[in-house]
């Protein structure tokens, strides 16, 4: 086919006004960017389709394909300090923890540039029954196919990795692309534009626009030339996007929210499970949608276990992104830490109680303790509802029946850590815990090659390994008679 045409990249990302972004750590604004209007999106949505339909990116020879996302690698490794400030000024992540985001993400784009070249079908020679009567051979194959234009909606925590989670799995299979940043947090994607850009990756592939979730967001999951959306983010905006989808009845992959638990049993290692336990809730402050809130501890450990992990959640340094040695960084925004704060103080006002933190720390940054919570019940928001905030919940249990059954005890299915020295009881846990991650004897672990599908209401598909990158293709059956 002949060329695209020309459109001016500027009209992708061309809104109708601003937003402003601001660093949690400091409450300072750091800038500025588009708000997407309707005719942004149709844009940029134009665009990805023009790519798309043209071939421009998939129909070049794999080994083309894959050098492109090889060299968007080989930049982000070169530029991994740059993205690791950007990033941690955007969220509040101190910079080490920003590295390892930027870090894992590299790893997570050199995991599917390898893939490029390695997808095929199946074939078979079959004979059946021909429409005349008689019987017919066939040499028949499938293929695997790019699925179209893909909307990709990400959430702000650890934006820059879950982005290149939907980015590198999509570019891999062939898609065209348009991506969408929380308004929290968009630096690191528009940087993703144009380090791919700079890779050598056709223009419109990929595009990136900014905006609100519930225009521009809204105006992508409704948009009908969009045959696919990815999203991450909470269970109730999933919800909104499977209405929007509806309408052209878009294929959807959803990465939801969680409440995830963790189990203690009397017969764990406590010097390995209490700092694993204590970084399962406090990692990125709490702002992990596998992050395990819910820990249920045996009784005969309880005491000591709770003990534990207010010792460990007092002595984790807090501090803002650019302070050295800082390990927890600020909630977000100012409505993120007012949310956590309601769903705490729900709790306390119902007859829980604090072990340790509690509050908004006392200085500029939208800081929240670390917080352990006690003399919890199963109703309370504290263990029904994501908290997204530096908060765990301690609760006694007796036997492995009772403590299946809470742990089991919720609407989300995301992860789960389990932390006993006795492999059949790992084995059992491991079956029986409803969830699309089982850690045992640890905590947030993760992999390129091992998928996180969500169980009930936390998500529909998956990401990470084949699953991942099987998201973003189709499949034709061509039968060729002989
Ligand atoms: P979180 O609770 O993590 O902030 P949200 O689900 O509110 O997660 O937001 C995750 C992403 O979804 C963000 O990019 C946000 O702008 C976007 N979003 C929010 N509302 C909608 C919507 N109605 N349609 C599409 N995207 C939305």
């Amino acid at each position: 086919m002949s060329e695209v045409t020309e459109i001016d990249p500027a009209v992708a990302s061309r809104g109708s006004g601003t937003i402003p972004v601001y660093d949690p750590s400091t409450e300072e604004l750091i800038g500025e960017v588009p708000d997407s209007d309707q005719a942004a999106v149709d844009a940029a949505v134009a665009r990805a389709r023009e790519t798309f339909e043209f071939g421009v990116w998939r129909r070049l020879p794999a080994k083309q394909r894959a050098d492109v996302l090889f060299r968007a690698a080989q930049i982000i490794r070169d530029r991994t300090d740059e993205l690791a400030v950007l990033e941690g000024r955007d969220n509040g992540l101190n910079v080490a923890a920003a590295r390892h985001i930027i870090t894992v993400a590299l790893d997570v784009l050199m995991y599917y540039a390898g893939w490029v070249g390695k997808v095929h079908g199946q074939s078979s020679d079959v004979v059946s029954d021909g429409v005349l009567g008689h019987y017919e051979r066939y040499h028949n194959f499938t293929q695997l196919e790019p699925v179209g234009v893909v909307g990709l909606i990400i959430p702000w925590n650890g934006p820059f990795f879950v982005a290149m989670l939907k980015v590198a799995p999509a570019l891999a299979a062939g898609c065209s692309a348009v991506l969408k940043p929380a308004e929290e947090t968009p630096h690191t994607a528009l940087k993703l534009e144009e380090i791919f850009r700079e890779a050598g990756l056709p223009d419109g592939v990929l595009n990136v626009i900014t905006g609100y979730g519930e225009t521009t967001g809204a105006a992508l999951t409704a948009h009908p030339d969009v045959d696919k959306v990815s999203f991450t983010g909470s269970t109730e905006v999933g919800r909104l996007i499977v209405q929007a989808a509806a309408g052209n009845l878009k294929r959807l992959t959803l990465e939801l929210g969680g409440k995830s638990p963790a189990i203690v049993f009397d017969d764990a290692n406590l010097k390995k499970a209490i700092p694993g336990v204590g970084m399962g809730f406090l990692a990125g402050s709490g702002q992990n949608c596998s992050c395990t809130s819910r820990i249920y501890v045996q009784r005969g450990i309880y005491d000591q276990v709770v003990e534990g992990l207010v010792r460990f959640a007092k002595k984790l340094p807090m501090g803002g992104s650019a302070e050295p040695g800082s390990l927890l960084g600020p909630l977000v925004s100012e409505k993120q830490r007012q949310r956590v704060l309601g769903i705490l103080n729900d709790g306390v006002a119902a007859g829980a109680e604090v072990a340790t933190g509690g509050k908004a720390m006392d200085r500029r940054g939208y800081f929240v303790e670390a917080t352990v919570v006690t003399n919890t019940t199963p109703d309370m928001r504290l263990i029904r509802e994501e908290i997204f905030g530096p908060v765990g919940c301690v609760i006694p249990f007796g036997d492995e029946d009772e403590v299946l059954v809470a742990a089991n005890d919720t609407r989300y299915g995301l992860a789960a850590s389990l932390w006993t020295e006795k492999l059949g009881r790992a084995h059992w846990f491991a079956d029986e815990l409803r969830a699309g991650q089982v850690w045992v004897n640890c905590s947030i672990a993760a992999d390129p090659a091992m998928p996180i599908s969500g169980h009930k209401e936390s998500g529909w598909g998956g990401e990470r390994g084949w699953k991942g990158i099987e998201a973003y293709l189709t499949t034709k059956a061509v039968y060729i008679s002989h």
